[in-house]
């Protein structure tokens, strides 16, 4: 039961629980369902109004009527209702209530001038609610969600505390803060022109240089916004929010459709940036916020229902304590823990090959590519990574035969199920509608729906209209639909992307299971070196020079590729002792120095 679950897991008595209600609106569909939380209530049904219908036709849950016995929790077909006990000491801390039965957040992170603090947590844990607070975009209401909310109230409820500064400052128009958004892909909406033309009129203290120099944005300045890709949508909103003159910067995940190499770029000038100003970062590659953050808090909670803010913890901890879901100090687990290996793993397995491919050449105007021959195993993930625009997708192509090579040969056709990089959900049709019109192309076992739809969550999603998706929603769907086709190969282009870093390792786990038990094989393009640490058996290693030349090889053994891709980009990674999850060193470091003298760029304990 939800509620005893919760008693466990905090482990304080009874008496000083205090019982929040949840109901998640975009799941709760009245029209559908019989109204089960009503009729099987116990409290309903002895007469009392425990919950009563709304307004918007949707059931309203009295928290001081319900007795938390969970059953409307359990009868609800669409998962729409959670009941959870808190410690009552909490309640003092609640920031704010999105409405009645509504989302609360406990508690704020603190910004630190000179330090760059990190948030991090699942999704639909309300980070961005706590970046719209802190950037003045939104007034917390305390809980109060009938009554007024100011400013006012907010400094007065905030007095004596850490974070009273900030709001002052905020109020008192003393400080600028600027947010670059989580979703990058409404830009070209919104944003008309040349890249060069739109940075111009943002650039009120001549910082346009030292930002494109910066960020690399030299080959991007003539473009226009319309034809950007993602991952240079990505370097504008960064580079839009970076022009400005603030005291305060947000950057809500930073690094989505960037390659690993502009990523390390990303997180050094955000580094350089927080030296003198306040900087909050959301981010879900792990790698990357160890590298960029000094302090971390992390959000956790339910999906929907609550979220708590823990004190700041240096970063290496605090990485360590999310990926083994245990807060120490909060004598709290909050999820299952992930699990890395510290040695090599096994050299590629020996099966059969699935496809054989000689030297391959492909020409067009402006780019070519050339990939030495190699061959993709049964029952193999090939991680593929490299920097965008180095012919990774010209590559896949040519494997399922949608483009021919100009030189060499492929020794079979083969049949390819894609998930492309950039998911677009403009269609008003359901989840449920989508998997039904392309379920005569999906495999329906009890297989593909307990280990793909089950395990990434899709029931959940399936009376939620695809338009109305979130991004990670969206990826998970796309990624499901995708391996649950008849395939020879599945191919994912950065599945990793607005997933939150729990569901990569749920979303790893799903493709090497497909792969393992149908003996299907999977290549999987992405930048998130965690992810595919924990997902690939082999690497095919891209360089060259993006967008003119490009240089695939291998599938190589992990140990041989990593190593081999790290050298490209001049990155070492060490163990972390603990948990055993690579780090990036600093470079120059001891370690560094010690890794590159060995070659030893990926798995290194000492
Ligand atoms: P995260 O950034 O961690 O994904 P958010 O802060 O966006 O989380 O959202 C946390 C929860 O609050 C989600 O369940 C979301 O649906 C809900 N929520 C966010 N904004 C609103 C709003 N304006 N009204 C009602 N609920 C909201
Ligand atoms: P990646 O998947 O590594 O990001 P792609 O294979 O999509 O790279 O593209 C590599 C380069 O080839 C890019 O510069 C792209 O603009 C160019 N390219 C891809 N397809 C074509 C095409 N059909 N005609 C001309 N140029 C192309
Ligand atoms: Fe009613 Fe509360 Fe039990 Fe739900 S948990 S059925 S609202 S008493």
């Amino acid at each position: 039961m939800v509620v005893d679950k919760h008693f466990k897991l905090f482990s304080f008595s009874r008496k000083s629980v205090m019982r929040i209600a949840a109901v998640l609106k975009d799941r709760c569909q009245p029209k559908k369902c019989s109204m089960e939380c009503i009729k099987y209530c116990p409290r309903v049904r002895t007469g009392d109004e425990t919950i009563v219908i709304g307004e918007d036709g949707k059931p309203v849950i009295s928290e001081e009527l319900c007795v938390g016995c969970g059953i409307c929790v359990r009868k609800c077909p669409f998962n729409a209702i959670k009941i959870v006990g808190l410690p009552e000491a909490l309640e003092t801390h609640l920031v704010h209530q999105y409405g009645k039965n509504g989302f609360r957040l406990f508690r704020l992170p603190v910004p630190k001038e000179g330090n760059c603090i990190g948030i991090l947590g699942q999704n639909a844990i309300g980070k961005t609610t706590a970046i719209n607070i802190l950037s003045g975009n939104l007034v917390p209401n305390f809980g109060n969600i009938d009554g007024e909310s100011s400013w006012d109230i907010v400094l007065e409820k905030f007095k004596g505390t850490e974070i009273y500064n900030h709001f002052r400052e905020l109020v008192d128009g003393k400080i600028k803060c600027v947010v670059k958004p989580q979703y990058i892909d409404g830009i070209p909406k919104i944003l008309k022109g040349k890249v060069k033309d739109v940075l111009r009129r943002m650039d009120s203290n001549g910082k346009l240089d030292w930002i494109t120099q910066k960020l690399n944005m030299e080959t991007m300045m003539d473009k226009e916004i319309r034809n950007l890709s993602g991952g240079e949508l990505q370097i504008l909103a960064i580079s839009a929010a970076m022009i400005k003159d603030a005291d305060m910067y947000f950057f809500d995940e930073p690094s989505s459709y960037l390659d690993i190499h502009q990523r390390l770029n990303i997180a050094r000038t955000i580094m350089e940036l927080s030296k003198n100003k306040k900087v909050i970062v959301v981010e879900h590659d792990l790698a990357i916020l160890d590298f960029v953050c000094d302090f971390v808090h992390i959000l956790y909670g339910e999906e929907g229902a609550y979220g708590i803010v823990t004190h700041a913890k240096p970063v290496r901890y605090a990485i360590n304590s999310y990926i083994s879901g245990y807060l120490k100090e909060e004598n709290i687990r909050f999820s299952e823990p992930i699990e890395f290996q510290e040695h090599p793993p096994r050299e590629r397995i020996d099966s059969v090959p699935l496809v054989t491919f000689e030297k391959l050449v492909k020409r067009f105007s402006e780019f070519e590519l050339t990939v030495e021959s190699g061959t993709i195993r049964c029952g193999e993930v090939v991680g593929v990574v490299g920097p965008n625009a180095i012919g990774k997708t010209t590559f896949i192509k040519m494997l399922a035969g949608v483009i021919k090579p100009d030189e060499g040969k492929i020794d079979k056709k083969i049949r390819v199920s894609y998930k492309p990089q950039y998911l677009s959900g403009e269609t008003e049709e359901t989840v449920a509608e989508i998997v039904m019109t392309t379920a005569e192309k999906l495999i329906t076992s009890g297989f593909h729906k307990a280990e793909i739809f089950d395990a990434l969550d899709i029931k959940n999603l399936m009376e939620k209209s695809v338009s109305s998706l979130s991004g990670g929603e969206l990826q998970r769907l796309a990624i499901a639909l995708c391996l649950a086709r008849d395939a020879d190969l599945y191919l994912l282009d950065e599945p990793s992307a607005y997933l939150d870093s729990k569901q990569r390792m749920k979303a790893g786990k799903v493709i090497k299971r497909v792969v393992e038990k149908l003996g299907r094989s999977a290549l999987i393009v992405d930048h998130d070196i965690y992810f595919i640490d924990m997902v690939s058996d082999a690497l095919m290693v891209f360089d060259g020079e993006p967008g003119r030349k490009g240089i695939g090889k291998g599938p190589y053994s992990l140990h041989e590729g990593m190593n081999m891709f790290l050298k490209n980009i001049n990155v070492t990674f060490r163990r972390d002792e603990e948990t055993k999850r690579p780090r990036i060193n600093k470079p120059d470091s001891y370690m560094d120095r010690k890794q590159r003298e060995i070659g030893e760029y990926y798995y290194c304990m000492y």
